[in-house]
């Protein structure tokens, strides 16, 4: 099959969040399982700090609502994946993908739009008709309708002929791409797609139309795919996503173990460890302390966090129960960065217990390699989960996790086998998770180790699920002579 996979960010050219490690490591695995799948992103600056070897392919217009933009198409191969970046400079010459701190682009529904038709404009230019375009998030989410009411639709592109398949991923329904209903010439559709996909509350609401115009939608994991269907969790695409619930499936997220292993894992202080043989974890988790300048306390058991700060991931609760926790005779390091409330909070937990709590505000991907490495437990009671990586890279490196039940988080950790878990939205039920931790820790280490086994043996790589996938594109696609 010939699949085009569409998404804002791609490691490791553009990370805000698990997105770009799957949109790095799914099209690999589809690629080894024989199919000719190809990436696209926008060339943000970001791209030219990785410095990839990079060939210009084509050159093209782009018809907007205002007229013509140019994209030129620059290529490289990420882990064998051709990989495309569209070139813009006015619309993604910039530090920031979607927005500088909390002010969004003005322009992001602009930039978007144009994207999606770059990405198609992308197909012709190469001569690539895919049997499937996959699309991921709101960034990408009006290719679907681009694709089936323009390009095939009054355009009668002779080119999309037949039309390929639209498969609409939803890393996250809490990002749907709302925009003000004065916006939709942007979108140079038929006012009737308004009424009927696009219109929310008196709003354009990019999910939305995915949802409805996609062939298939799916999400990272199959509890999040049933909680999206109700109030709490849809964002108020529960009642669109039930009426679609005949093409949504939850597929979970894999990861990628040469990046994440505790065995070759690069960045741990040239210190490495495996499930036989733990000791390296302890040599790091002293190398960690030193280096968020903590004293080394030997057994104290080190809790870690990395997370973008905000009220998803459930720092409400970290903050409720922070010092109780240190109580426990505890340290706590903290990598992140995201609303500022959270960042003056750690700051202030920082000064009031420094040799307890080191904090590190800011992205930092190799101190994240060595938290899973260097720490003992790993906090993510989050409000909702997609799916969640942390939790299933703290597995590897045998660092327990401490979640909440819900979403991915359901659906990898397993209370009193590989992590503890709690289910209501409180910080007691959350102390009580990490309280019982530390218990265990503490005073059955027997048990403990067991459970570092068990987690270190699991394997959440993306063969499975990238077969999911697979299977879902040949649902649509139908015509089996395409097929590899
Ligand atoms: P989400 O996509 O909702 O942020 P995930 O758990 O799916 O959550 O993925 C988060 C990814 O981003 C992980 O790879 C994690 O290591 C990384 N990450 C999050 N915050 C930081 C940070 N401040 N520095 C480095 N990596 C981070």
């Amino acid at each position: 099959m010939k699949i085009l996979f569409v998404s804002p960010e791609i490691t490791p050219f553009a990370k805000t969040g698990g997105l770009a490690d799957v949109a790095q490591s799914l099209p690999e695995a589809i690629k080894a399982a024989g199919h000719d799948v190809r990436t696209i992103m926008p060339k943000y600056l970001s791209v030219l700090k990785e410095k990839p070897a990079m060939k210009r392919v084509a050159a093209y217009t782009v018809q907007t609502h205002n007229g013509l933009h140019s994209a030129v198409l620059w290529q490289t191969e990420n882990n064998g994946v051709p990989t495309y970046f569209v070139d813009n400079e006015a619309f993604f010459n910039r530090e920031d993908f979607y927005a500088i701190g909390d002010w969004n682009y003005p322009d992001n529904l602009e930039r978007f739009v144009f994207f999606c038709k770059a990405a198609l404009e992308c197909c012709k230019a190469l001569d690539f008709l895919p049997d499937v375009i996959h699309c991921n998030d709101w960034q990408t989410a009006v290719l679907p309708v681009m694709l089936k009411a323009i390009y095939a639709g009054y355009r009668q592109d002779a080119f999309f002929h037949p039309i390929p398949k639209c498969v609409y991923t939803i890393h996250n329904i809490s990002y749907q791409g709302r925009f003000p209903e004065d916006h939709w010439p942007i979108l140079s559709l038929p006012r009737g797609y308004y009424t009927n996909d696009f219109e929310f509350f008196g709003q354009i609401n990019l999910t939305k139309s995915a949802i409805h115009l996609s062939d298939a939608v799916t999400t990272v994991s199959k509890t999040y795919a049933q909680e999206i269907r109700k109030t709490d969790f849809g964002f108020g695409l529960q009642d669109i996503l039930q009426r679609n619930s005949a093409k949504l499936t939850g597929i979970l997220n894999g990861v990628d173990y040469r990046s994440w292993s505790p065995d070759t894992d690069p960045d741990t202080y040239g210190i490495h460890y495996s499930a036989d043989d733990r000791s390296g974890k302890y040599r790091i988790r002293t190398r960690l302390r030193e280096e968020y300048g903590l004293p080394d306390k030997g057994d104290v058991p080190l809790i870690g966090v990395i997370s973008r700060l905000v009220e998803q991931k459930g720092i409400d609760l970290i903050k409720a129960c922070a010092e109780q926790i240190l109580q426990l005779d505890t340290q706590m390091i903290v990598l992140g960065s995201g609303d500022s409330m959270y960042h003056e909070f750690f700051e202030w937990l920082r000064r009031s217990y420094p040799d307890r709590v080191g904090v590190y505000i800011g992205f930092n991907n190799a101190l994240a390699h060595r938290i899973e490495a260097g720490a003992d437990m790993f906090l993510m009671p989050s409000l909702f989960e997609p799916c969640g990586l942390n939790q299933i890279y703290s597995l590897k490196y045998g660092t327990l996790p401490i979640v909440r039940q819900t979403g991915g988080l359901a659906d990898t950790i397993q209370d009193g086998v590989n992590g503890f878990t709690f289910f209501d939205f409180n910080a007691h039920f959350f102390f009580d998770a990490v309280n019982r931790a530390v218990d265990v820790y503490r005073n059955r280490p027997e048990k403990w180790e067991e459970m570092m086994v068990t987690a270190m043996a699991q394997d959440f790589s993306w063969n499975r699920s990238a077969e999911k996938y697979i299977t879902v594109y040949k649902q649509l696609v139908g015509n089996f002579s395409s097929l590899t």
